[in-house]
C-alpha cells in the first residue's frame, strides 16, 4: 500500500496552507500598519500644514503691525486676516479704556464680518459693550492673559449677547487679549458657526498676535507721550512755553474773525524766588514751585468756568514766571480780578522743611489791540509791565503803557553796561571814616563801591546795585570789593603804623552771603592778600540777616573765629526782629540814618534811638549811628552812650588816598570838614 507518501503529501499541503495563512496574516498586519503609519503621516502633514499657514498669518499680522502707528489699523487688519484665514464669520475689536482700578473693555467700531446682514445686530451690540474684570469672556481676559475659547456660546452663563448671536448663527467663540507688558490695552473676539473644541497650537499663535499688537499701543503711547512733553513742562505738568505760544496765536488768529472777545496776556513772576533756590536749595525752590503752580491752577479753572469767560490758559514759561492768556469780551475786568485772585492765594505761607517760604509775585498785563503784529509782542509787553510791577513791587499789577518800553531798554543797556563793567572791574571803593562818638578819632573806614562808567562819570550804588542783584553780577562784584577793601586795610596799616585796630568795613550783600562757601571765599582773600582779620569787618542788612537765619548766625560765628566781627547795617529799616538779634553774634548794631536826619535842635524826639540803644546794650552789642550831619547829632548821641559815628560831620566817602589825609582823620579835622559838606553837600559828594 502507498498511504505513506499520500499521508506525507496531506501534511505538507496542511503546512503550506497554514504557512500561507500565516503570510496572509502578516501581510494584512503590515498593510494595516503601514495604512496606519499613512494615516498618521497624513495628519501629521495636515496638522504641519495647518501649523504653517498659522506661522505665516502670524508673520503677516506681525510685519503689519511692525510698521504701523495706528493701533486701531492694525487690529482691523489682524481682525480680517485671522477670520479669513480660519474661515470664522465674526471678528470684534474691544479697547481698554478707564483708568487702573475702573478699567474695562469697550467695544469698537472695528470688526469683520463674512456675512454682514445676518451679523449686524450682533456687531451693533458688540459696539456698544462695556466689560468690567468678571469671570465671562471678554472681562475675564482682564484676569487671565490668554486666549479664551468657549466651545457653545450658549452654554456660557451671562453672555448678554445671546439673542443677537443666535440671530446671527454664531456657536462658537475665542477671546484674544491685546497686551503690552503686564497690562491688557485691548481685545479681539472671534465667532464661528459650529460648535469647536480648542485646539492648542491655534490658542498660542492667538496669544502671540495679540503680543505682537500690543507693541503698536506701546508705540503709540509712547509717540502720544512725546507729543504731550512737548508741551508741557515736566516740573508742574503745566503747559510750557511753545504751548502757550500756540495756544496764544490761535486766540490771536480768532480775535480778527470774531471781533466781541479781546485778548490778554498776564505775565506773573514770583518775588524773591531765586533766594528760595539760592539759600534753601534748588529742592526747595522745586516744591514751593510746585505748590504756587497748583495755587495758580486752582484760579485760573475758577475762572475758566465763567460764563462770561471764554478761555484762561496757564502755562509755566521759565524758572518762577507763569503766563495766562485770557479770553473775554470784558478782558479788561477779568484779567484785573485773574490778578487780585493771584495775589490773594499766593499770600499764605508755605513751610518747606523747617523754613516758612512766601511766593509772592509781581503781574504784567498786556491787552491785544490793533498795534500787535503778532502775538510775540502782546507776551513780550506783558513782560515789559511785569518788570515795571517788579521795580515797584513786591505784589503790584501794572498794565502795560508805550512809557514803559523805555524804562524797560534803559534797564537792559544798564545791565549789558555793567556786565561789561564787571569784565572790566571798573568799579573802585571809596572810603568813608568812622569815628569814636567820645573823642571823634576815626576807628574804622566803611568801604563803599561806586562804578566808574566813564572816565569823569561815576554811578553810585544805588544806581546800579539794584540791578546787579536782579542779574545775579552781584556776586562777582561783591568779591571785587571784599579783595578791594582787604588790600586797600594792607596798605592802610602799612602806611599808618600809629593806628593799628583800624578797621575797613566792607559791605555784604544777601546773594553774596548767601553762598555755601562765603566763609572759605573771605578766608581764601585774607591769605591771598595778607591782610589782618582784625583790620576788616563784615556789614549786613537786617533783612540779609533775617533771610534763612540757621545760615547767617552760622556764618557770623565762623567769621566771628577767624576774628572778623560783623556788623548789622541799616537798623530799623527792616525786620528788626529780637529773636533773630539774640542768636546772632553781631559785635555792631547800626542805626539806619533816617532816624537821625530830621534831628536838627532840641525839639527832637530821639526815643527810637533810645529804645535801640537799649536793646544793643542788653545783647552787648555797641552802637554805631549812621547819617550824623551836624554837631547838634553829634554831640546828642554821643550824650545817650552811642559809641560810634558815621556821616558828613565827620567826613564823605574819598579815595583811598584822601581817606586818611596826613595819617588818620582826627576831631581837629573834623569840623572843618563837616562845614564844608554844610554849605554844599552835593559838591562835596564824590563824583
Ligand atoms: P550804607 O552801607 O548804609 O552806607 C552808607 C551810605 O550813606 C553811603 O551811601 C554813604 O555815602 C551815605 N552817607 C554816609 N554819611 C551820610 C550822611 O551824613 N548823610 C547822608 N545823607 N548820607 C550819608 P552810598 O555810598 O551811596 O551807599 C549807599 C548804599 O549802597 C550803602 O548804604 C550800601 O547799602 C550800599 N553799598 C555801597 N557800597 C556797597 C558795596 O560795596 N557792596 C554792597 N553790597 N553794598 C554797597
Ligand atoms: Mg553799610
Ligand atoms: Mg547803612
Amino acid at each position: 500500500m502507498n498511504a505513506g507518501p499520500d499521508r506525507h503529501a496531506l501534511q505538507d499541503v496542511e503546512e503550506l496552507n497554514q504557512k500561507c495563512q500565516r503570510l496572509e496574516r502578516e501581510i494584512a498586519r503590515e498593510k494595516a500598519a503601514r495604512r496606519a503609519a499613512e494615516d498618521i503621516a497624513e495628519v501629521g502633514l495636515r496638522k504641519l500644514y495647518v501649523h504653517q499657514g498659522r506661522l505665516k498669518l502670524l508673520n503677516r499680522i506681525s510685519s503689519f503691525a511692525n510698521d504701523s502707528d495706528s493701533p486701531m489699523h492694525a487690529l482691523r487688519f489682524a481682525l480680517q486676516e485671522i477670520c479669513e484665514h480660519h474661515n470664522w464669520s465674526v471678528g470684534h475689536a474691544l479697547i481698554r479704556i478707564g483708568p487702573q482700578g475702573d478699567e474695562r473693555l469697550e467695544g469698537t467700531d472695528i470688526w469683520f464680518s463674512t456675512h454682514q446682514d445676518l451679523a449686524f445686530p450682533f456687531l451693533e451690540a458688540s459696539r456698544k459693550i462695556l466689560a468690567w474684570p468678571c469671570a465671562s469672556a471678554p472681562g475675564r481676559l482682564f484676569l487671565e492673559h490668554s486666549p479664551i475659547w468657549t466651545p457653545d456660546i450658549y452654554a456660557q452663563h451671562g453672555f448678554t449677547r445671546a439673542s443677537t448671536a443666535e440671530r446671527a448663527g454664531l456657536r462658537a467663540s475665542i477671546s484674544v487679549p491685546v497686551i503690552m507688558g503686564h497690562e491688557l490695552v485691548g481685545a479681539m473676539e472671534f465667532y464661528q458657526t459650529e460648535i469647536a473644541e480648542p485646539s492648542e497650537q491655534l490658542m498660542d499663535i492667538l496669544l502671540q498676535i495679540g503680543t505682537q499688537l500690543g507693541r503698536v499701543f506701546k508705540r503709540a503711547r509712547h509717540a502720544d507721550m512725546l507729543l504731550e512733553n512737548a508741551a508741557t513742562d515736566p516740573l508742574t505738568g503745566l503747559p510750557n512755553r511753545a504751548a502757550f505760544e500756540s495756544e496764544i496765536q490761535s486766540a490771536f488768529d480768532l480775535e480778527k474773525r470774531t471781533a466781541d472777545y479781546q485778548t490778554a496776556v498776564m505775565y506773573i513772576d514770583l518775588d524773591g524766588f531765586k533766594l528760595v533756590n539760592d539759600t534753601l536749595g534748588h529742592n526747595a525752590g522745586d516744591i514751593l514751585l510746585n505748590a504756587l503752580a497748583n495755587r495758580l491752577r486752582h484760579v485760573v479753572e475758577t475762572f475758566d468756568q465763567e460764563e462770561w469767560v471764554d478761555r484762561v490758559f496757564l502755562a509755566r514759561v521759565g524758572g518762577d514766571e507763569f503766563v495766562i492768556l485770557i479770553r473775554s469780551p470784558e478782558v479788561r475786568e477779568i484779567a484785573n480780578d485773574v490778578a487780585n485772585e493771584i495775589h490773594k492765594c499766593l499770600q499764605p505761607i508755605h513751610r518747606i522743611g523747617l523754613n516758612n517760604v512766601q511766593g509772592v509775585a509781581s503781574i504784567g498785563i498786556a491787552l491785544n489791540g490793533p498795534e500787535y503784529q503778532n502775538a510775540h509782542e502782546l507776551l513780550r509787553d506783558a513782560d515789559v509791565a511785569m518788570y515795571e510791577a517788579k521795580a515797584n513791587g513786591p505784589e503790584q499789577t501794572y498794565h502795560f503803557a508805550p512809557e514803559m518800553r523805555n524804562a524797560a531798554l534803559a534797564r537792559l543797556e544798564l545791565e549789558i553796561d555793567l556786565r561789561r563793567a564787571v569784565e572790566t572791574s571798573a568799579f573802585e571803593l571809596h572810603f568813608q571814616p568812622i569815628v569814636s562818638l567820645s573823642n571823634r578819632e576815626t576807628v574804622g573806614l566803611e568801604a563803599l563801591v561806586r562804578w566808574r562808567k566813564e572816565p569823569d562819570v561815576v554811578i553810585m550804588p544805588n544806581d546800579f546795585l539794584p540791578t546787579a542783584e536782579a542779574c545775579g553780577l552781584i556776586v562777582p562784584i561783591g568779591t571785587w570789593v571784599l579783595r578791594e577793601a582787604f588790600r586797600s586795610a594792607v596798605r592802610f596799616h602799612a602806611t599808618n603804623t600809629h593806628n593799628p585796630d583800624l578797621y575797613i568795613s566792607v559791605n555784604v550783600a544777601l546773594q553774596q552771603f548767601q553762598q555755601l562757601h562765603f566763609v572759605t571765599l573771605v578766608r581764601d582773600i585774607l591769605l591771598e592778600t595778607g591782610a589782618n582779620p582784625k583790620w576788616v569787618r563784615l556789614e549786613l542788612t537786617e533783612s540779609t540777616a533775617a533771610t534763612n537765619p540757621g545760615h547767617s548766625a552760622r556764618t557770623i560765628t565762623q567769621l566771628n573765629a577767624m576774628g572778623i566781627k560783623v556788623s548789622i547795617d541799616d537798623f530799623g529799616t527792616g525786620y528788626s526782629s529780637l529773636a533773630y538779634l539774640q542768636t546772632m553774634p553781631f559785635d555792631t548794631l547800626k542805626i539806619d540814618q533816617s532816624f537821625i536826619k530830621k534831628h536838627l535842635d532840641k525839639s527832637a524826639d530821639w526815643s527810637f534811638v533810645l529804645a535801640i540803644k537799649h536793646i544793643a546794650d542788653s545783647l552787648g552789642m555797641n552802637v554805631l549811628v549812621e547819617g550824623i550831619e551836624n554837631e547838634f547829632q553829634g554831640t546828642e548821641l554821643e550824650s545817650f552812650g552811642c559809641q560810634f559815628g558815621q556821616g558828613w560831620l565827620f567826613g564823605t566817602p574819598q579815595i583811598e588816598a584822601h581817606a586818611l589825609p596826613a595819617g588818620s582823620l582826627t576831631s581837629s579835622d573834623a569840623p572843618h570838614a563837616a562845614k564844608m559838606l554844610l554849605e554844599a553837600p552835593k559838591a562835596a559828594m564824590p563824583r
